[in-house]
């Protein structure tokens, strides 16, 4: 279906409009994200079935780089050459780092303590920054393919509390990678975004942000109004995450094989192996009550009692943080009306439990944990792309929609102020013997001539089979849906022919361009009243040009030549009046021609029944 996207600010109309692509540049995996006819959604890899691409990267010997999963593998076998978590090292100095010191499995650069961080790969340094751009340029190929288009411009996300330094160097990284940052969004404002919270502007609400990811738990407190999303307080630990869990399974494992823990830093390959196998547990208790697995010959198991209650006290850290956040913002549990769950560790069901029953109501969890903060940022893209603005969530039809008829007429179908979603449709016909395609124009505004409405978009519904002017029936439906999409079809409803676009209406237009152009419709309501009479004066009388012109024709041996004078200046008449910028002039000449043809029709269409009946051939 083709999607036509309208320049609301000129009226242009371009389909194929560029994108702009929302991107989740995460410490454990990373996703690139796209406003699909409508729809935010994640770009998927091959496979078609994985959307997240592991912040892992991989300097191999040939100076191939390698990023995502196949970068992953290498994890185990070549973790000197393989860089992952670079996000924690985003704009930072050495002297920053004591934290993460003896976290990393590859090295980094000690030299000048006040400059930022470097990553010695073989003989190469690297900044992280040039890191990011290696996930980034990745994430940009994948989009690529999937549009099988360039894409040059981004919004990417970080979370609340990163710095100015961080967020600048984040942006370099994508200046790196070939993009324009459009603008650096906070994860937590995108996560509330993915589920449309904040884009009715008239709402002004207080939420919170759980986000436990692979490494790191953020708790963020929003204020939003007016469409400004206000960060109130952030708090969290940057190493408490999923990666926790599976090392608390992995403990678990260790006991029912009799083995030390401390084993497994020596023996790397069976500790990736428990590991990978922790992993596997971990998710599947997200769904079901136990899990068996085998290292070796050796059968390992956990129930999900068994697993929530080793993790137990890290769920109750990361509620001790949010009694922290609501601290700083001087709130209370009560006073926060939603909560979004964001990480993949958001999954495991104790922890939206735990949530859940910590702020006392619902948590907002029905869409992919791992993908909100790309969806959002997508939609974020979107609203800066110009496909949406402020009026993004809109309940009503703020100016009436409608099609060009005959004459550049304004014909409404939907009127303003209709309640979205709605339907309307209507039937038209041909204008012309034989008409095999009809333009349809879509128009929005209040005015009776098109020309001083705006323009959304035209199409043309072809294949309409030879019928006489009249004959078709062309039935014309408007659909808006709740996203505020308008969708036209057209139905030839004898032949089914059938065509269909969908058209953005109302984004774009700002508050003040509407008023405007509500205003001029009334200001100029007469003359507009003026036009349209004169207007359907003149379809009339082409109308009956042509039916006299065909009579005249079709009834030769009929009409006596005196008849057929009359009617011929009768006609003239007609045409010079309707070429006047007089409505009256033109009724009365219609009148006229209709008043002398009359009669003579009549006897025409007895003939020619008598003609019929007689089984003679009538032209
Ligand atoms: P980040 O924001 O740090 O990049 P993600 O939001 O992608 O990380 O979360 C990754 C974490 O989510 C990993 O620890 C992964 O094991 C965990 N995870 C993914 N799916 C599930 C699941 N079904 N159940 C429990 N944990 C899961
Ligand atoms: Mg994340």
């Amino acid at each position: 279906m083709a999607i036509i996207s309208i320049n609301l600010k000129d009226g242009t109309l371009d389909s194929g409009s560029e994108v702009i692509v929302g991107i989740d540049l995460g410490t454990t995996n990373s996703l690139v994200a796209y406003m699909k006819d409508g729809q935010a959604v994640c770009v998927k890899d091959d496979t078609g079935k994985n959307t997240l691409v592991p912040s892992v990267i991989h300097f191999a010997e040939n100076g191939a780089v390698l990023v995502g999963d196949a970068a992953k593998a290498k994890l185990i076998t070549d973790p000197g050459n393989t860089i992952y978590s670079v996000k924690r090292l985003m704009g930072k100095s050495y002297a920053d780092l004591t934290a993460v010191q003896g976290f990393l499995g590859y090295k980094i650069l000690d030299d000048d303590k006040a400059s930022l961080v470097k990553i010695r790969v073989k003989d190469h340094y690297y900044t992280p920054i040039q890191l990011s751009a290696e996930i980034l340029k990745a994430l940009k190929a994948r989009i690529e393919k999937e549009l099988q288009a360039p894409v040059a411009k981004a919004v990417i996300t970080v979370p609340a509390y990163f710095n100015d330094n961080q967020r600048q160097a984040t942006r370099d990284a994508g200046k790196l990678a070939g993009l324009d940052v459009l603008r650096i969004v906070n994860e937590p404002t995108a996560a509330a975004l993915a589920y449309g919270i904040g884009l009715d502007t008239t709402q002004a609400e207080i939420i919170a942000v759980y986000d436990l990811g692979g490494g790191t738990f953020d708790i963020s407190i929003l204020q939003i109004q007016d469409g400004i999303f206000e960060v109130l307080a952030t708090n969290g630990d940057t190493f408490l995450g999923g990666d926790d869990f599976d090392s608390a399974i992995v403990t678990f494992f260790c006991s029912q094989l009799k083995i030390e823990r401390e084993i497994l830093a020596e023996d790397k390959s069976l500790g990736q192996e428990i590991r990978l196998l922790a992993e596997l547990a971990k998710k599947a208790l997200s769904r079901s009550e136990k899990f068996e697995g085998k290292i070796g010959n050796q059968t390992v198991h956990i129930t999900r009692a068994e697993f929530e209650a080793q993790i137990a006290p890290m769920v109750q850290k990361t509620l001790d943080c949010c009694s922290g956040a609501l601290q700083d913002a001087k709130l209370t549990t009560d006073k926060i009306d939603k909560i979004v769950m964001v990480g993949g560790s958001t999954r495991v069901p104790l922890v939206h439990k735990s949530v859940a029953g910590y702020f006392g109501k619902p948590v907002f969890n029905s869409l992919n944990p791992d993908e909100v903060v790309a969806l959002g940022a997508a939609i974020q893209a979107d609203i800066l792309a110009g496909n949406q603005k402020e009026l993004l969530l809109l309940d009503i039809a703020p100016l009436s929609l409608g099609i060009e008829t005959v004459g550049g007429l304004m014909d409404v179908i939907i009127p303003r102020n209709s309640k979205v979603p709605t339907k309307a449709g209507r039937q038209y016909t041909t204008s012309v013997d034989g008409q095999k395609n009809l333009k349809i124009a879509v128009y929005q505004g209040e005015r009776d001539l098109v020309e001083n409405n705006r323009k959304l978009g035209e199409f043309t519904l072809r294949g309409i089979p030879p019928m006489p002017a009249g004959l078709p029936k062309i039935d014309i439906q408007f659909i808006i849906n709740a996203d505020g999409i308008l969708n036209v079809r057209a139905r030839e409803l004898r032949s089914g022919v059938e065509q269909e676009t969908d058209i953005r209406p109302t984004f774009g237009i700002t508050e003040e361009e509407m008023a405007a152009m509500l205003l001029d419709s009334i200001s100029h309501a007469q003359e507009d009243m003026r036009s349209r009479g004169l207007l359907e004066a003149r379809n009339e009388a082409d109308h009956l040009l042509q039916a006299g012109v065909k009579f005249l024709k079709q009834n030769e041996n009929i009409l006596t030549p005196e008849e057929k004078k009359e009617t011929k200046m009768l006609l003239d008449a007609l045409k010079t009046a309707a070429d006047s910028s007089d409505k009256d002039n033109i009724l009365q000449a219609v009148e006229a021609l209709n008043s002398y043809t009359a009669p003579l029709a009549h006897r025409a269409m007895d003939q020619t029944i008598q003609a019929a009946m007689q089984g003679k051939k009538v032209s």
